[in-house]
């Protein structure tokens, strides 16, 4: 297993902002999805990594993400649409490294493994515009890593996972892609850690 512990070199390089990365958006501004079809609502809950409300569930969450179950639910429900039409497949890398970024705050060994991994590919994806298999490749490349740092500020969440549409393809996707530009902005003090990473 290889060990990374603190970021060697900090030139952003060839990265381009935020802000020109982000792409038109159309349709209505987001807002709280309340679609969690087929459960009992019976409260709502914060989630721990989002920090967004969403539906208390008694229902199995992720083993090392931390996520309240509602979020989880809203998240599932996300994936299973990319994996059933492909209408909602574009969305998916975006929504999964956003999402897997946000709530890897439990400080083991595998959540410190995706918060660098995630935020390598979100960066890689947003900022430097690498196609969808360099990303996965690097993703494969970084998880072979052992990290032993988490960051040292953790960011506010500026929008969680319940302002991502679940009704229709087109808002799904641009909702996801606000999202997820939301989630590597709130990550910005962390954006030439992911430069370094993107290089390895
Ligand atoms: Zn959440």
């Amino acid at each position: 297993m290889r060990m990374i512990q603190t970021p060697r070199r900090s030139s952003p390089g060839r990265a381009i902002s935020l802000q020109d990365a982000l792409p038109p958006l159309s349709g209505p501004a987001v807002g709280p999805s309340q679609d969690i079809s087929g459960t009992d609502l019976v409260a709502t809950a914060r989630c721990p990594g989002c920090e967004g409300r969403f539906p208390s569930l008694d229902r199995p969450t992720h083993t090392h993400l931390t996520v309240s179950a509602g979020c989880w639910a809203h998240f599932e429900h996300a994936l299973a649409l990319h994996f059933s039409d492909q209408r909602y497949w574009p969305a998916h890398q975006l929504l999964t490294n956003a999402y897997s970024l946000q709530h890897s705050r439990g400080g083991d060994r595998r959540a410190l493994r995706s918060v660098h991994v995630h935020l390598s590919a979100l960066y890689a994806q947003i900022c430097l515009r690498q196609p969808e298999a360099r990303v996965i490749a690097m993703r494969r490349a970084l998880s072979e890593f052992d990290f032993h740092e988490s960051p040292p500020t953790w960011p506010a969440p500026s929008a969680s996972v319940a302002d991502v549409d679940l009704s229709e393809p087109k808002q799904h996707l641009a909702t996801v892609e606000r999202f997820a530009y939301a989630v590597l902005s709130d990550w910005s003090d962390h954006h030439a850690l992911a430069q370094m990473l993107c290089e390895i």
